[in-house]
This record gives C-alpha cells, sequence and structure tokens, in this order.
C-alpha cells in the first residue's frame, strides 16, 4: 500500500504571510528564519517561495550552503556562527553572515583573517541562551571592529523570551537592557521574532526575523493566527483506511485505554508517530474527517489512528483525515497535545509525502 499522508505546504500562503510581515513593520527588512527545515515544511519549498524576503535565518552551515545552492544571494545569517576556523572559512566562502555570541568566536576571528564576514553581535538582555552579557557588549563590539576580515557593517541582536505574552513585563526589560548596552554604537539593530513583530512595535528597528507567523501558526499566547489575518501554510492530512462497527464495552487500541460508551464506528486512519503524529495526542484530539470535526480515541500507534465516527456514521474508506490545516489550525492541536504548532511541523517523518501548492 502506498500511504496516503500528505503535507502540503502552500507557497501562496507563505507569501501572503510575508505580506503581513511587511505590513505590521514598515520600515525593516525582514529575515525570514528557515530553520529546522523551513520549521518542518521544507527548506527549498519555503525560501523559494519567500524569495522577495531580504534574509535568511537558519541554524547550521550545511542549510546556509542549500540556499546557496538555489542561487539566492541575499544575507544568509547562521544563529549560532561557527565553532571552529574551518567553519568560519566555510562561512566566508558562502558569503553568509554569521551570529557572533561567545569569546571563544571573537578569539577565531581575531586569529584568522579573510574576506570580510558581516557579523551579528549577540547581546544577552535576559534570555540567557546565547549572547554577550550586557556589560561586555561594548568590549565585544570594540574587538569585533578591530578584527582583521569582519565587515563594517556590525549588526547588533538580542533575542526575547517573552514575547509571546503581550502583558508580561520582561520584554520591556529586555528592550532597556538593549538600548542601553547599544547606546551610542554604530550599525544597524535586530530584534524581533513574529511575536514582536505583532505586539512591540517598539522592537521592530532596522531587521525583524518572523517565524512562526510566516507559517501562518499562532505566535501569542492565548490568540489564534487567523487573528493577525496569518493563514496556515500546511495541511497536514491523510485518509480512513476502515471503519469498524464496535459493540459497546470493547476497548479501543494499545493498553485499552478507550472503552466504547455504545455500539459506534470507529474509522482507522493511515497516521501515527512514525509519520510524526505526536504519540503523547490523547483522547479527545481533534481531527476533521470529510470536513466535519471527529475526535481521536484511544492511543496513537506507529502507522494507525483510531476515530470516533458517531457524528458520521456513513463515512467510508478513502474518505479524507485531516490533521491540522485550513480549518483545525495546527495550535489547537498542539494545545491538546501538551504541545506547542512548531514542534508538530518540526516532527514530520521522511516518510511523509510532501507536496507544493
Ligand atoms: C527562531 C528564531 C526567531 C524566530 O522566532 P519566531 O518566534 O518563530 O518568530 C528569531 N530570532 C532567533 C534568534 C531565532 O532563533
Amino acid at each position: 500500500m502506498t500511504r496516503p499522508i500528505t503535507a502540503t505546504v502552500h507557497t501562496d500562503a507563505l507569501r501572503h504571510n510575508l505580506g503581513v510581515m511587511r505590513v505590521r513593520a514598515p520600515g525593516s527588512r525582514v529575515m525570514a528564519m528557515v530553520k529546522a527545515d523551513g520549521y518542518g515544511h521544507g527548506l527549498e519549498t519555503v525560501v523559494r517561495a519567500l524569495r522577495d524576503a531580504d534574509g535568511f535565518g537558519v541554524a547550521s552551515i550545511d542549510d546556509a550552503e542549500r540556499i546557496r545552492a538555489l542561487g539566492l544571494e541575499q544575507p544568509v545569517l547562521v544563529l549560532s556562527g561557527f565553532a571552529s576556523v574551518e567553519e568560519l572559512a566555510r562561512l566566508r566562502s558562502l558569503a553568509a553572515d554569521s551570529v557572533v555570541h561567545h569569546d571563544a568566536q571573537l578569539q577565531m576571528l581575531e586569529q584568522a583573517g579573510g574576506p570580510p564576514i558581516r557579523c551579528w553581535l549577540k547581546i544577552d538582555t535576559g534570555m540567557h541562551r546565547l549572547g554577550f552579557a550586557p556589560e561586555a557588549a561594548r568590549q565585544a563590539h570594540a574587538r569585533l571592529s578591530a578584527a582583521g576580515g569582519v565587515a563594517d557593517d556590525i549588526v547588533l541582536m538580542t533575542h526575547f523570551a517573552s514575547s509571546d505574552e503581550f502583558e508580561a513585563p520582561q520584554t520591556r526589560q529586555q528592550l532597556e537592557v538593549f538600548a542601553e548596552a547599544t547606546a551610542g554604537l554604530p550599525g544597524t539593530r535586530s530584534l524581533a521574532n513574529s511575536a514582536a513583530i505583532l505586539g512591540w512595535p517598539g522592537s521592530h528597528a532596522d531587521w525583524v526575523r518572523p517565524g512562526g507567523a510566516l507559517y501562518g501558526m499562532s505566535v501569542v499566547a492565548g490568540k489564534p493566527a487567523a487573528a493577525f489575518g496569518l493563514r496556515p501554510a500546511m495541511d497536514f492530512a491523510t485518509r480512513l483506511l476502515a471503519v469498524n462497527r464496535i459493540r459497546r464495552g470493547e476497548r479501543i487500541g494499545y493498553g485499552a485505554t478507550w472503552e466504547t460508551p455504545e455500539d459506534m464506528p470507529v474509522g482507522v486512519a493511515a497516521v501515527g508517530y512514525g509519520d510524526g503524529y505526536p504519540r503523547h495526542a490523547p483522547s479527545g484530539t481533534p481531527v476533521l474527517v470529510n470536513g466535519v470535526p471527529a475526535q481521536l480515541v484511544g492511543r496513537v500507534s506507529m502507522d494507525l489512528a483510531t476515530i470516533d465516527l458517531r457524528a458520521q456514521p456513513d463515512a467510508r474508506p478513502g474518505d479524507p483525515v485531516l490533521l491540522w490545516g485550513e480549518g483545525l489550525p495546527v495550535e489547537t492541536v498542539a494545545a491538546a497535545a501538551g504541545t506547542i504548532a512548531y514542534e508538530l511541523t518540526c516532527s514530520i517523518t521522511r516518510r511523509v509525502r510532501f507536496v507544493e501548492r
């Protein structure tokens, strides 16, 4: 059997969402974040669709190479930069930009000259992941400026921890720390991820860095993506393989976790954790069968998942099952499964067929 499960990526939705970002941050250049294979949508598909973006952000040098192989010449920023002088040379040969977040990288830049590489100096304003402490930013900037083989336009950047919570005070604090740490330093600035683009206009500066919003995912706590005019870029869909009449009081699937409350039809869909659908999605997780809401019952297994079809007793093998996408936001499924939309799209496995529309 050919498995009927597909991830359809809507390139028009990607372009539409890029347009929404430009309207929201009209004075900023847009660096489209395409790390993790374009948030699981397929790096090449996403980059080709978003070729009008002003730059691309990736997490690995290999991804930068894949973007250059498409013939695109915009800035490509490698978010964690380089871990050796060999990697630094590779970034230079790709004309990629590098985040510089650590003293070890400054030392390599000071030792290994070469054609100028543009550096994004990352300042840790409170997230405490990557970056120089605010009080170390000035000295790091001076060392970068003095190093040979560093392009003149050093970009000053930081990343927010809680910009998805518009009411939380942390983003304002991070903005203040950044302003103080960089006051008077020359160069362009970049702070905003998707949520900050939507909710913190004071953070837009020279470059914005949207990720999730480009894919039409919810990026603001408690608000669907549609509330901001964003469109889902992926439909994850499969079909029913069987519809079985199961008697009342029987138990469904591994572990016998769900008991039929009455005689009822149970659909079996060709989707499982082997496709990247979350095994921890509990009974009650929503799907659409023939466009009509239905719910998972029992455990998700490797290749199959079972669905309560009492609302659709006439459903038949071959009928379409939408797992997430247009009409069923991925964030709704993520909430049911106790995770976030990003993890779901990033988890789709290689046996799923990707289709570009
Ligand atoms: C992933 C990432 C972004 C994009 O974040 P979203 O919340 O998906 O918009 C921006 N900046 C950095 C440094 C990132 O790692």
